[in-house]
Parts: C-alpha cells; sequence; structure tokens
C-alpha cells in the first residue's frame, strides 16, 4: 500500500497534477464516500485539478496586470450611479470588445469610478482568459519617453502592444508633453484593430487637443480609438465624498444629497 501510493504520488508530481496529489487521500475518501464510479471519480479528480490551475492561472495574470487595487464588479454599487448602463458594463464583461480589438473610455469627474470599473472589467477579463496591462497615462509616456532616449522604443512599444487588453488610466490628469503625444499615437496604430484598449479620462474628448497639446495628434489618435468604440461618460459626485456626506463628516449638498439620503 504505501509503496503503491509513493509511486502514485511521484507519478502525479510527473504530470503535475499537483491538486490531485497533494489532495488525493481525501479525493480517494472523498469518492469512496459518495460512492462514486470510477469514471465519476476521475471526473472529480480532473475538476479539482483544474479548478486548481485556473486559479493560479488567474493569479500570475492578476500578478501581472499591475492593478493599482483589487475590485470587482461585484462591489460596484450601480444604484449610486444612474448615469451608468449596467447591461452596458456587462456586455463588456463578457470580453466581446477584446476579442473584437475595440476601444473603451470611460470619461468623467474623479472619484465617480472610472478606475473601479476599469480594475474590475480587468479582473473579469483575465477570468475569461485574456492577458491585461494597466499603465496610468503618465507612467505610461514616461516609459515610452524613456526607451525612446535610450534607442529601444520598438521593445517598449511591443510590449505595451503585446496584451490583449491594455488598460490607460487618468489620461487627461497631466497634459502631454509633445513628443509624449506622438509616441502614445504610435502606441494607439500599432493596438489598432488588433488589442483592445480601456482608457479613463477627466476630461471630454473635445478636450483631447489641449491633453495632447497637438491637435493633429489628437484626431489622428482619437479616429483610430473611437472607430471601434464604447465611450461611457460617467456623471455626479464623487463616491468617496459622497459617503463622507452621507456618513456626517462632510455637509450635505442640496438636492441631491437629500434625495439619496434615506
Ligand atoms: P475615478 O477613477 O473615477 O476617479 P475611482 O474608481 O478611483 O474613481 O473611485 C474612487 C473610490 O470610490 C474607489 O475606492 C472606488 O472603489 C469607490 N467607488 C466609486 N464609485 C463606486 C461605486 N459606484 N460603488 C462602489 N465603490 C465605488
Ligand atoms: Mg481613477
Amino acid at each position: 500500500m504505501d509503496a503503491a501510493h509513493d509511486h502514485l504520488v511521484e507519478m502525479l508530481s510527473r504530470l503535475k497534477l499537483t491538486a490531485i496529489r497533494d489532495q488525493l487521500d481525501s479525493l480517494i475518501d472523498e469518492a469512496g464516500r459518495r460512492e462514486l464510479t470510477i469514471r465519476e471519480a476521475l471526473g472529480l479528480f480532473c475538476e479539482r485539478e483544474i479548478a486548481r490551475k485556473d486559479e493560479r492561472r488567474i493569479e500570475m495574470s492578476v500578478g501581472l496586470a499591475r492593478f493599482p487595487f483589487v475590485r470587482d464588479l461585484a462591489g460596484f454599487d450601480f444604484a449610486a450611479q444612474p448615469s451608468i448602463d449596467k447591461g452596458q458594463i456587462r456586455e463588456l464583461a463578457t470580453g466581446r470588445f477584446i476579442a473584437n480589438g475595440e476601444a473603451v473610455l470611460f470619461l468623467g469627474p474623479p472619484g465617480v469610478g472610472k478606475t473601479h470599473l476599469a480594475v474590475a472589467l480587468g479582473h473579469e477579463s483575465i477570468r475569461q482568459g485574456y492577458s491585461v496591462l494597466f499603465a496610468t497615462a503618465p507612467a505610461l509616456v514616461a516609459a515610452l519617453a524613456k526607451a525612446h532616449t535610450e534607442g529601444r522604443l520598438e521593445e517598449r512599444l511591443s510590449f505595451f502592444a503585446k496584451p490583449k487588453l491594455l488598460i490607460v488610466d487618468e489620461l487627461g490628469y497631466l497634459p502631454f508633453e509633445p513628443d509624449a503625444a506622438h509616441l502614445f499615437y504610435q502606441l494607439v496604430s500599432r493596438r489598432y484593430e488588433r488589442g483592445a484598449m480601456l482608457i479613463t479620462s477627466n476630461r471630454s474628448v473635445v478636450e483631447w487637443g489641449s491633453v495632447f497639446g497637438d491637435a493633429v495628434v489628437a484626431t489622428a489618435i482619437l479616429d483610430r480609438l473611437l472607430h471601434h468604440s464604447h465611450v461611457i461618460t460617467i456623471r455626479g459626485d464623487s463616491y468617496r465624498l459622497r459617503e463622507k456626506r452621507r456618513s456626517g463628516l462632510l455637509p450635505k449638498q442640496g438636492g441631491e444629497a437629500a434625495a439619496t439620503a434615506s
């Protein structure tokens, strides 16, 4: 029995069936207790192995995505944000926009949940098997500019072009340097119709000319981004400030706060 057990463990290790190996005794017990047929028991073992492998893959991809925080769609209070169409977010969560290489724009003032939704959709996309990378616009542009001066622009562009979904957060909080706008344009055209992008911005699309400091480059960027795109404009108060107001830390605002107070 012991030699047979050791041999089995060795084979499971060699096959990298580590979940079955680690839970072997309890799995065998469970199969016995539930009086499973051999076929059913094998099914159970494979399910556990696949669950573990999926978990690992998601964990690894989430690490590679470099999200700034952990957020999911379940944690998003849609009732607090009536300007968002829940159905549209659910549709985005299917990942179809990634398969089609489309662009998603979340536009709106600070604190309304743009980054929350971007991270939540990024997480959902990973669960569906897509690779995701998150970067803030200033960090992304700084990385491209640095690579440019070091003669490694091509390498960096490939890096940012590779993930199936690239999330660019906080476009427009800082204006771009003239060179930076052109670098960003190169990235957008490289990804155009090949990879999806999700961009958040506190500026409306008509203001992007001043964000990029160059109307011609801004138009070229928008032309590509808006061609196949989902533009979601979020209105309303900062969620954080609203929560503070509700708990009495800040004075209430006129009609809106009175209407939401229960
Ligand atoms: P933005 O990126 O639009 O400035 P964030 O997504 O960073 O705003 O949101 C600010 C904080 O408020 C985050 O911690 C986020 O999770 C939370 N938040 C914003 N909107 C909602 C919402 N509708 N439901 C739950 N949490 C929210
Ligand atoms: Mg944000």
